[in-house]
């Protein structure tokens, strides 16, 4: 210990010297034996080291004062001990930020305080379940959210008065805490968030007995949402600022709401056309027939011509689905399916006898127009 050089010496300072020539002292050969302009300089590093912590001594006015009364040993303590200098840069930070700031290219600037200022609410999202019809035309939609509110007793403080926080004495109300690890390279300086205060740089002594100093309670809250007209099933629709609340003032987040459409009895639908299957009976199919047909609109009217296959597939023009943010709408596709008679009492059995045999010819024509289509696809291979 006996070994260590006099502070004063070290700055090539008076012992009367006033702050600022101290500084102006400092400033000098900090720059002077920096460790980045002087690289793998073993020397440059000790004075480096050596002149921070005379610095950091002798800019401190209470520091300063034992050093004078007790030299080396008056400060050991704040050292760990006489192991030498390890304790933290203090004021150092602030200087070299001066000092350095400009000339390598700022690195070390902007990290006096991060002490945590408002913060955005966290984003929500929420499944919601509307009809068919209201995914095809759009409608209002009431949606009940279970979310964070600012607190009514505090007004989000979180302190149970004015007087019910203070700065944290862990950090000084910065919010993020020093520390210098020793290394064979010397000594690396880190910051971390203060775990005293969670980085909030104050504390709360008195914590408001309604929210438990959290700032927000847990509210179903109720708000009316647009459901565009044309919204297909699994999309999502980004509400501003309906979120969970901020933080300190911070704004809510948003608000994401995932779209289901629950399934229809009849209609189902691909982008914007609407599809329907349309029973018809044998006679209809055979003999054509004017029929109605439901749409999203209600029946419009249809005329199925005279000899319609099962299968066969009309369209409505335009009685589709609006589509979304565009003009216009999707089209109905309706497939007509000729529906077999299951339970026919014996008078409609004779009659389709009789009328077999009278079409007999037919029949057999279009068994064998099937034959020949078969024959006509295997053709092909
Ligand atoms: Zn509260
Ligand atoms: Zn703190």
């Amino acid at each position: 210990m006996s070994a260590k050089r006099d502070y004063y010496e070290i700055l090539g300072v008076s012992k009367g010297v006033d702050e600022k020539e101290l500084k102006k002292a400092y400033r000098k050969l900090a720059m002077k034996y920096h460790p980045d302009r002087n690289p793998d300089n073993k020397e440059a590093e000790e004075k480096f080291k050596e002149i921070n912590e005379a610095y950091e001594v002798l800019s401190d006015p209470e520091k300063r004062q034992r050093y004078d009364q007790f030299g080396h040993d008056g400060v050991n303590g704040q050292f760990g001990g006489g192991q030498g200098f390890s304790g933290g840069f203090g004021g150092f930070e602030d200087i070299f930020g001066d000092v350095f700031g400009d000339i390598f290219g700022g690195g070390f600037g902007g990290s006096r305080s991060r002490r945590r200022g408002p913060e955005r609410g966290a984003d929500i999202k929420q499944r919601v379940s509307i009809r068919f019809e209201d995914a095809a035309f759009g409608k209002k939609i009431e949606i009940k959210l279970n979310r964070t509110e600012e607190c009514d007793e505090c007004h989000g403080s979180g302190a149970k008065n004015s007087s019910g926080k203070k700065t944290c004495p862990t950090c000084g109300g910065t919010g993020q805490v020093r520390s210098v690890q020793r290394t064979p390279f010397g000594n690396i300086q880190s910051t971390r968030t203060c775990s005293h205060c969670n980085g909030e740089g104050e504390i709360i002594e008195n914590p408001c007995p309604k929210c438990h100093g959290k700032g927000h309670t847990r509210k179903v809250k109720t708000i009316e949402v647009d459901i565009p007209a044309g919204i297909d099933d699994g999309q999502m629709i980004k509400v501003s600022g309906q979120g969970e609340v901020g933080s300190k003032g911070g704004p809510r987040g948003d608000l994401y709401i995932v779209v289901n459409i629950k399934e229809h009895e009849f209609f189902t639908r691909d982008g914007f056309d609407v599809y329907f299957e349309m029973p018809i009976t044998f006679p209809q199919a055979a003999l054509g027939d004017e029929i109605e047909v439901p749409t999203l609109d209600g029946k419009v009217k249809y005329t199925i011509p005279e000899g319609t296959q099962t299968g066969t597939v009309f369209r409505l023009r335009e009685k589709g689905i609006q589509k979304l943010r565009g003009h216009g709408r999707g089209d109905q596709f309706v497939k007509v399916v000729v529906d077999t008679p299951r339970k026919l009492n014996e008078r409609q059995k004779e009659l389709l006898r009789q009328f077999a045999q009278e079409c007999g010819e037919e029949v057999h024509e279009k068994k064998k127009s099937f034959g020949q289509k078969i024959e006509n696809f295997f053709k092909k291979f």
